[in-house]
């Protein structure tokens, strides 16, 4: 009946039970003596108690069996030989009484609805209500049976049996199924119990003997309650039921003192198992209280004991410092101390014992004082992290508090203590090591970001925020790839996925947008900062800005393609070839690959290379090379270089050595530049300055061939012309005859004519003396007034028959300079004659002398043909002659304004000429002054060419 375990009563259990009710009913009815109306024992009651008691939890489980335990005892009533109204009564009696027992125990139902146990006083007090309260319901049911449906009954008698029959049925079977949810003792008494049952059978039946008179219906008791005292439950109520069918069978036998009793005082045979009921009911009303007690108490002191032990366990094992306190006037003094304790204190346990805790803890509040807040219950507890005595620089967190109070009154505390020396240092490393992290981040020149799992950035150095222009709260808590300054969080995403990378950082390079807008190129390195378990727990990305590298690569690089004509040519330290650039492509003839790798002296002729470094080989002539260069260039020098077509080519060469420190790879810049051609025009050049040379030389000697011609012809020409004119003048003065009217006009050309050719041949003869260097110049003391004065009078004889106005001015003092009179006079004739020759009649000629701070200067104006713009250049050239003297055919021989020219250079004056066409000129001359202190050499020095205005 304990296959229940504690459980409700499932559906095949309840059946059984129903079952095991019918065949108890039917065993009951057909054992019960024919001349009863009801039996004297009735199990199925107990185990109909049971079936409601232990049915399952709801509103169904309860009703149904008792439908069913109806049906089932009047069954049984029917089948044991009672009429049907009879069995019919009893099966509802027998319900009926089911019910309210069963309600009864339910009662005392476990909270989760599990069947009723037998584990204490009240547990016990309920079941003797139910078996009572039971017992009367189907009392009453036995005796309105028998008063209406059984002739000749006793309702009373029956009632009374009934009573006792049911109640002790319930109070022995039904603790069998209670008694299965409490706790069944520790085996180990096995030999005792078989001494017990043993004792318990031979003294049962001993009384119970059918010969057995003697009252000594008691001594069962004291085994039942042996049996009380030293076996659990269980094994108890097994007893009892065993004990309870022996009794009612010997007595229904009419054994034992009950049957003989009932003999002897001439009861009947239902009194005397009514007797017999009433016993057993004595016998469990003893011995179950007395085990429930028992085993109450075996369970309390059980409980006691695992809870000492825990406690104990607890205190000795535990990992955290115990210490039990007490006050023993301001100390706190150690009763016990566990070995976690004494090593935080850093002192064996034994030593420990008995002394102060002030003394062994290092606080910054004084403990006496907290004792006394802990005792009058002004604090609760303290907890404090504190030093330890004796042991430098550990740190204990300690929690005191109290815990209990002694019967003599003292209080005992615990002190709970736990080492964080450890952690203490681990922060304060963690911390110093933080410190360290955040000066390494910020003092370096790299961007880092870190990140956390998600990619959200999570801390941010120095050199980032002065990068970027963001400030650190605008860039942590946002996701990398939102800030614009990495690509994407892609490379960090899958470094934490794949947990078996080699741990390779991942480079990228990317855009960087800062917060002014400004475009930076970013090398990223993306890695994972791993926990100590491998798992990834940040992100770091470190960049560096290579904007200004990219920048002049990209320059470099665009150098080196640009389409010049200079050779640039990269060398290692070693003298290999690094770079080439298009010029030197072009230049050598060779394409970049076929350089690029090689000595630079493999491209040079080997023959002039050795021969000028004078080494004996390659190397050692790119040694003496560079050497050259020194730390600096070497100067530009020529050298064939052997072109990609194997033609040689001259091209002229520096050396530098570069910068350590601005380039690696870069030693030597080579720079060349093709002087083939430059040679080439060159040598054309100094032909042709050759030739030209040559052919002024030739120029010159014409030149002076002629100048010698001129000035023979003229000198030879002007004597037979003289006399052409002296015997001109005897034949028209009549010396020889007299000459004919008509006559004397032809004499007068013939002279004028004659004069004319004298005047030209004195010309080319004046000027090819003046150009001749051993001309010889007077130098005297002239003035120039006296001289304009002298040319007043001699140019009268050109106004006869002229309509023309000519003014002289002069200074009203001499104006002295030193010089040729003579011909400083014909410049003043020349000038003058010419304004007047070209001055139309009714013009104006007007020459003025005046001094102009050390200058005398002699202006010539007049209002005649002038001279056009174009020509004036040639002006002072010998033969010139304007185009308007052509046209109006004035006579003249374009030697005076040379003439002129030249006689004011070899003075130091100059010349200058304001005119246009048709609008009249002015000749101006300027001389130095004699006392000016202007220029005290001689006349005839090279001066000023005189120049047009
Ligand atoms: P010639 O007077 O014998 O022709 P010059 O050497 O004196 O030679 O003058 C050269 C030319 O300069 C003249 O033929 C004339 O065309 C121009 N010339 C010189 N003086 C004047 C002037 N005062 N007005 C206009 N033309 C002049």
């Amino acid at each position: 009946m304990s296959e229940h375990g504690g459980r409700p009563l499932t559906l095949r259990a309840s059946v059984l039970l129903l079952v095991a009710t019918y065949a108890a009913a039917v065993g009951a009815v057909e054992l019960a003596p024919a001349d009863r109306p009801v039996a004297s024992w009735w199990p199925a009651a107990g185990i109909a108690v049971v079936l409601v008691a232990c049915a399952r939890p709801g509103r169904l489980a309860v009703p149904l069996t008792v439908a069913a335990l109806v049906v089932v005892t009047a069954a049984a009533n029917v089948t044991g030989g009672r009429p049907l109204d009879v069995a019919t009564a009893f099966g509802a009696a027998n319900a009926a009484e089911a019910l309210v027992a069963g309600l009864v125990l339910r009662l005392g139902r476990g909270r989760a609805g599990g069947p009723p146990g037998l584990a204490g006083a009240d547990d016990f007090v309920r079941l003797v209500l139910a078996a009572l309260a039971g017992g009367a319901t189907v009392a009453a049911g036995a005796a309105l049976t028998v008063a209406t449906l059984v002739p000749g009954g006793s309702p009373g008698e029956a009632a009374v049996s009934v009573l006792a029959a049911h109640a002790a049925s319930t109070l022995v079977i039904a603790p069998i199924a209670l008694a299965a949810t409490t706790r069944r003792r520790p085996r180990g008494r096995s030999e005792e119990l078989a001494v017990h049952v043993a004792a318990l059978l031979v003294a049962t039946l001993v009384v119970f003997s059918p010969a057995q008179s003697l009252p000594l219906a008691f001594v069962p008791f004291v085994l039942l309650a042996w049996a009380g005292l030293r076996f659990d439950l269980r094994t108890v109520t097994v007893e009892l039921a065993g004990f309870a069918v022996l009794t009612t069978y010997v007595t229904d036998l009419g054994w034992g003192p009950l049957g003989n009793a009932a003999d002897a005082a001439a009861l009947g045979g239902l009194a005397a198992a009514t007797l017999a009921q009433g016993y057993l009911v004595c016998a469990v009303l003893i011995t179950v209280p007395l085990a429930i007690v028992v085993a109450q108490r075996a369970e309390l002191l059980e409980r006691i004991r695992s809870d000492g032990l825990l406690f104990r366990r607890n205190f000795t094992e535990s990992l955290l410092g115990q210490v039990l306190l007490r006050a023993e006037g301001a100390d706190l003094v150690v009763v016990d101390i566990n070995d976690a304790a004494a090593a935080v204190l850093g002192a064996g346990r034994e030593s420990l014992l008995g002394r102060d805790l002030g003394g062994l803890l290092v606080t910054p509040q004084s403990l006496p004082d907290l004792v006394v807040g802990l005792s009058t219950g002004r604090i609760r507890s303290w907890q404090s992290t504190v030093g330890v005595t004796g042991r430098e620089g550990a740190r204990v967190d300690v929690a005191l508090a109290v815990i209990d109070r002694e019967l003599d009154g003292g209080l005992v505390y615990s002190a709970q203590l736990l080492d964080v020396s450890r952690e203490h240092s681990a922060r304060r490393q963690l911390e110093a090591a933080q410190k360290l992290t955040s000066a390494t981040l910020d003092t370096t020149d790299a961007l880092i970001l870190v990140t956390d799992l998600s990619g959200r950035v999570v801390r941010v150095n120095a050199a980032t925020t002065r990068a970027t222009g963001y400030g650190e709260t605008e860039l942590i808590g946002r996701l990398v790839g939102e800030t614009g300054l990495a690509p994407d969080s892609g490379d960090l995403d899958a470094l934490f996925v794949w947990p078996n990378r080699s741990g390779a950082p991942v480079v990228r390079e990317g855009e960087a947008l800062t917060r002014s807008g400004e475009r930076r190129r970013i090398v990223w390195s993306s890695n994972v900062v791993r926990d100590e378990h491998g798992f990834p727990a940040f992100g770091v990305m470190t960049g560096i800005d290579v904007t200004t590298e990219r920048a002049s690569a990209g320059l470099v690089s665009h150098l080196m393609q640009a389409p010049i004509g200079t050779a640039l040519l990269g060398l290692s330290p070693e003298g290999c070839i690094e770079v080439v650039n298009t010029g030197a492509v072009q230049l050598l003839g060779h394409q970049p690959h076929e350089v690029v790798g090689r000595r630079f002296v493999d491209l040079l002729d080997r023959e002039q290379l050795l021969a000028r470094t004078g080494a004996t080989d390659l190397r050692a002539a790119f040694a003496a090379l560079v050497a050259e260069a020194g730390g600096g260039e070497t100067r530009a020098r020529e050298w064939t270089f052997v072109g990609g077509d194997g033609s040689p080519r001259v091209i002229s060469v520096t050396l530098s050595a570069t910068d350590p420190s601005l380039s690696t790879g870069v030693g030597y810049l080579c720079v060349g530049r093709d002087v083939t051609q430059q040679r080439r025009s060159q040598d054309m050049l100094a032909a042709a300055l050759d030739k030209e040379r040559t052919a002024v030389e030739r120029l010159r000697a014409l030149d002076e061939a002629k100048t010698e011609f001129v000035s023979t012809v003229s000198h030879e020409l002007r004597t037979p012309i003289t006399s052409i004119v002296g015997f001109t003048e005897m034949l028209q003065d009549g010396s020889v005859v007299e000459p004919l009217p008509e006559q004397l006009r032809l004499f007068e050309t013939i002279a004028r004519n004659g004069e004319r050719l004298i005047a030209l041949c004195n010309d080319l003869l004046m000027l090819s003396g003046l150009d001749s260097d051993d001309v010889t110049w007077r130098s005297e003391e002239v003035d120039l007034a006296a001289c304009l004065g002298l040319v007043e009078d001699s140019v009268q004889p050109l106004l006869a028959g002229r309509d023309l106005t000519v003014t002289f001015e002069t200074p009203t003092g001499p104006l002295h300079v030193l010089g040729d009179r003579p011909q400083l006079e014909r410049v003043m004739v020349n000038l003058v004659s010419n304004a007047m020759k070209f001055t139309e009649d009714g013009g104006v000629v007007r020459a003025r002398l005046a001094q102009e701070g050390d200058e005398a200067v002699l202006s010539v104006t007049d209002t005649g043909l002038g001279i056009p713009l174009d020509e004036q250049e040639d002006l002072f050239k010998r033969f010139f002659r304007s185009s308007t003297a052509h046209t109006e055919a004035i006579q003249g021989t374009g030697l005076g304004l040379a003439i002129v020219a030249a006689i004011v250079e070899a003075h130091g004056g100059r010349i200058r000429v304001r005119s246009a066409h048709l609008e009249g000129a002015t000749f101006t001359v300027r001389l130095p002054l004699l006392h000016s202190g202007g220029p005290g050499r001689p006349v005839g020095d090279p001066g000023h060419r005189p120049v047009p205005a």
